[in-house]
């Protein structure tokens, strides 16, 4: 451990890894800068916005038999949300990262590859990467910004430093690529972990994200939609995007004040079931409705189902699904199945076999309250379900991610009790033909299209469009071949 006074305000500035070379002052948030002999003082380093995570500078546990504290933080935002790079240093004189992005935790720490690796934009969602021998599929490829920092750093980080990374993923096995110093990515690579996984203390309690959360804009509970006025019930510091009940106009929410994203669009009135802002009791913790958002399939046999988002403190995110085949609860799954996008007929979870059962574009018709990333009406998903008898499992992937989510079906008797809602009244689901399966040849083009990056393609044109394209690629190729004949 190194000690030093801070040149701005005098405070002690403990380094307690070696591999630092940057801290922020707890007390003024001055940057320094360690040098051989002396610290260099950079200027502040704005706060970190208050969210809902338990972890804290402090906060240790254990993985894998190793020891390890939090020391450091960055808090990095992208344009769907934000997330927390915590740098851990462990008992036996390591050091690493711990992914925290909404309840989805990852450890990784720095390693030699023997491949060459793809350059950033050759990278593509769910397009196979061998490193070390290993095949990851892409989840995640974004750019994002530094917004704030904290603690100890083993880099030299500021305001407004932009990142370029790609989350990959295989089973619980998880690596980032981080192309931020150029075409050759600096390689992490790790694991997939639970907060309970890692034994942490010294976590923070509910009551202190509460008041951390609601400290930061000085309200617990309440915000003036800038739009319309009217007051919008929501968890300061957890949301990046709101949508007003009233006037549906989208903030954002991420920021110390929200402003309007974009002005109310035109939407299916929301009749929910359950309430914005219900809470109930769920095995063991108070979880709230924060958001709620009604996505469709198009063409005949389309349909419509509500997802509500539910949050709590210690359990993180979950979704109650409502549907004419009845109510579901689905959960983002934090260990991908073992799957191969290529074949894709099977998935593997948890040692069980799912085999593929559906899959269809979704197109989000209505939505209000908040989310933990940016929701806009008319935002696509592409869906692709496997099924055994204890659930179903679901992959969603649009242009920047892929996720992976398990859901099992609900009885409405418990939907009841938890939430105290009357009969099932399904409001604003017209009953309808279950949706049509998308045809063989649809759902090969679509991972044809993902392939040569004519993603947004996918995500511009509706179904009918699609199945025209589609349609035109074939004459094409019948064309083709036939002049091959003569
Ligand atoms: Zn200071
Ligand atoms: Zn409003």
């Amino acid at each position: 451990m190194q000690i030093v006074s801070c040149p701005s305000c005098g405070a002690e500035v403990r380094f307690k890894s070696h591999a630092a070379v940057m801290a922020v002052c707890e007390f003024c948030r001055a940057t320094l800068l360690k040098d051989a002999e002396s610290v260099k003082n950079l200027g502040t380093m704005s706060s970190v916005l208050e969210d809902y995570s338990p972890i804290q500078i402090g906060t240790c546990g254990m993985l894998g038999g190793r020891n390890f504290t939090v020391v450091g933080r960055i808090q990095l935002r992208y344009t769907q949300g934000m997330w927390n790079e915590w740098y851990v240093l462990y008992g036996d004189g390591g050091n690493g990262w711990l992914g925290d992005s909404s309840g989805q935790f990852t450890m990784s720490a720095e390693r030699k590859v023997q491949e060459t690796l793809p350059a950033f934009e050759k990278l593509r969602i769910a397009q196979p990467v061998h490193i070390n021998g290993e095949r990851f599929l892409p989840a995640e490829i974004r750019s994002a910004k530094c917004i704030a920092g904290q603690g100890e750093l083993p880099f030299r980080v500021g305001e407004g430093w932009r990142i370029r990374v790609a989350d990959l993923r295989n089973g619980e096995a998880f690596v980032t690529l981080d192309y931020t110093d150029g075409e050759v990515p600096v390689v992490y690579s790790g694991v997939a972990v639970t907060l309970d996984e890692m034994r942490c203390q010294l976590l923070r309690d509910d009551d202190q994200v509460k008041a951390g959360a609601g400290r930061f804009r000085g309200k617990v509970d309440a915000l003036d939609c800038p739009s319309c006025g009217s007051a919008i019930k929501y968890l300061p510091g957890i949301t990046t995007t709101l949508i007003c009940p009233a006037c549906k106009a989208q903030l954002d929410a991420s920021g110390p004040q929200a402003s309007v994203l974009a002005a109310g669009a035109k939407m299916a009135t929301m009749n929910t079931t359950i309430e914005l802002g219900a809470t109930a009791n769920i095995r063991g913790s108070e979880h709230t409705v924060i958001g709620a958002m009604v996505r469709a399939t198009s063409g005949t046999g389309a349909e419509k189902w509500t997802e509500y988002l539910l949050f709590s403190a210690r359990g993180g995110f979950f979704w109650l699904i409502e549907s004419n085949a009845g109510w579901f609860q689905a959960k983002v799954m934090h260990r991908w199945p073992l799957w191969d996008p290529a074949a894709g007929d099977t998935a593997r979870a948890e040692n069980q076999d799912y085999e593929k059962s559906d899959s269809y574009l979704t197109t989000v018709v209505a939505a209000a309250g908040a989310f933990n990333w940016r929701v806009s009406v008319g935002d696509r998903v592409f869906v692709t379900e496997y099924e055994n008898t204890s659930g179903t499992l679901a992959a969603e992937t649009t242009r920047e991610e892929m996720t992976w989510s398990r859901s099992t079906r609900l009885a409405f008797d418990q939907i009841k009790t938890w939430f105290n809602v009357g009969p099932k009244t399904v409001k604003g689901i017209p009953e309808s033909e279950p949706a049509p399966k998308m045809a063989g040849t649809l759902q090969k083009f679509f991972w044809w299209l993902l392939g040569l990056n004519f993603i947004p393609l996918i995500f511009n044109f509706g179904e009918t469009a699609l199945t025209l394209i589609v349609a035109m690629v074939f004459i094409c190729g019948m064309a083709v071949s036939g002049e091959d004949k003569q």
